[in-house]
């Protein structure tokens, strides 16, 4: 019954783990679910009032495809503000996520066995998109002992004459790398020999970065009219279910999006749009509480592993609400094979659920998402401890 095509993919993993937590949960089980990316917090209070307002107003309508003027005009100074970018607000396009985004800018760019080069760990929904779209993923492998950073030579040895396109998230879902300016500039270096290729910078979790200032990718003058920047509400606002993304770049590609978006979905949610303007005007400082707390996570969870799990091999990321230890140190043991079978193992027996690296392009790590409380990251650890000593 089924196409090829949608046979050709796979569930996100992200997704399907925690859809599982979810389900043993029901079961009346005690599950910590460390599985999906998404912030624990409530949605800041300036954002809730907005969206409200928008609901007395009767913001009831379709919005123009490619989102409302106001919203496309506030990513606009939201961009220069924060990113140093110059995008105008034709070339922006509001989605209902950035996942859309990433989709509607994947479809819009692959004829049929282009390439796209993707940094492994890539986020699970890159590779499979990219592969619905027709195309090929060339994926440059990194490890954990260079935080998972490509360098420029590996780079120039990715890119073939059918690379159409670079993707990478920054910071990195699942990894939580963030590359330097100086570290971009050097890739830089490398792209200015490739003019047909193109650059997509996901910086979802821009605001989630501990240490150094946020560089975006775009704002290198040479890379300027090259870059695709990808970005959305979900994890700086904590409201993934509102569904608010955004996507700039070159015109062009800007209006193939909107095209797509007209016929898959239209508008994206206007009550979300209207609250989306209030939040980019209060801008990074409105949410460095949660970046305050995910750092001290990160160091407890960190701390934890190395404290109760031997083997394990944990590294220091500089952003996002993820952790990628190897694991691997317990493949081979009792019936576990892959990371897969440990995810599998650690959810039945420890009642603990972590996303396998596979689906990421990294087979020996583990992704833990540290947005939940300190004293649940601490018990996950714990049971973990139990439940790997049985093997
Ligand atoms: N990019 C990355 C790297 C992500 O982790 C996610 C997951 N939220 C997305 C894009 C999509 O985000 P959303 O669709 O919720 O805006
Ligand atoms: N992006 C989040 C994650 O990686 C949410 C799930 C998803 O969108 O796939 O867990």
């Amino acid at each position: 019954m089924l196409s090829d095509k949608v046979l050709s993919i796979a569930e996100s993993a992200t997704l399907a783990t925690a859809q599982k937590a979810r389900e043993l949960a029901q079961t009346g089980v005690d599950v910590i679910s460390m599985s999906l990316g998404e912030p624990d917090f409530a949605p800041p209070e300036l954002i809730k009032e907005a969206a409200i307002k928008a609901i007395q107003d009767n913001v009831a309508s379709y919005s123009p495809v490619p989102g409302y003027a106001d919203l496309r005009q506030a990513i606009s100074a939201k961009f220069k503000r924060d990113n140093n970018l110059d995008y105008n607000e034709n070339q922006i396009v509001v989605s209902n996520g950035a996942k859309q985004s990433i989709a509607n800018m994947i479809i819009s760019l692959l004829n049929d066995g282009d390439e796209v080069v993707l940094p492994a760990p890539y986020w699970v929904s890159y590779f499979d998109v990219i592969k619905f779209a027709g195309g090929k993923s060339g994926v440059i492998p990194t490890d954990i002992d260079s935080d998972f950073k490509i360098t420029p030579e590996q780079l120039d040895k990715a890119i073939t004459d059918k690379t159409k396109l670079f993707l990478f998230s920054n910071p990195c879902n699942p990894s939580g790398t963030v590359y330097t300016k100086e570290e971009l500039e050097a890739l830089a270096k490398v792209f200015e020999k490739y003019p047909n290729v193109l650059i997509a910078s996901d910086e979802i979790y821009e605001y989630i970065v501990f240490e150094g200032e946020y560089f975006s990718f775009g704002s290198i003058p040479s890379m300027k009219d090259r870059t695709i920047t990808i970005n959305g509400l979900s994890k700086a606002f904590a409201v993934t279910g509102w569904r608010l993304g955004y996507l700039a770049g070159p015109t062009e590609l800007v209006q193939a999006c909107s095209k797509i978006q007209s016929q898959f979905t239209s508008g994206a949610n206007s009550i979300a749009q209207k609250a989306a303007i209030a939040a980019l005007n209060a801008g990074p400082e409105s949410v460095a509480y949660m970046k305050e707390a995910f750092l001290q996570r990160r160091n407890r969870l960190i701390k934890e592993i190395n404290d109760r799990l031997p083997g394990v091999i944990t590294n220091n990321p500089n952003g996002a609400f993820y952790l990628f230890p190897d694991m691997s140190c317990y493949f081979g043991k009792g019936n576990i094979k892959d990371s897969q079978d440990l995810s599998l193992y650690l959810l039945q027996e420890a009642h603990v659920a972590i996303t396998p690296g596979e689906p990421f392009g990294a087979p020996n790590c583990m992704r833990f998402s540290y947005a939940l409380a300190e004293d649940k990251i601490v018990e996950a650890v714990e049971r973990i401890e139990k439940a790997v000593k049985k093997l």
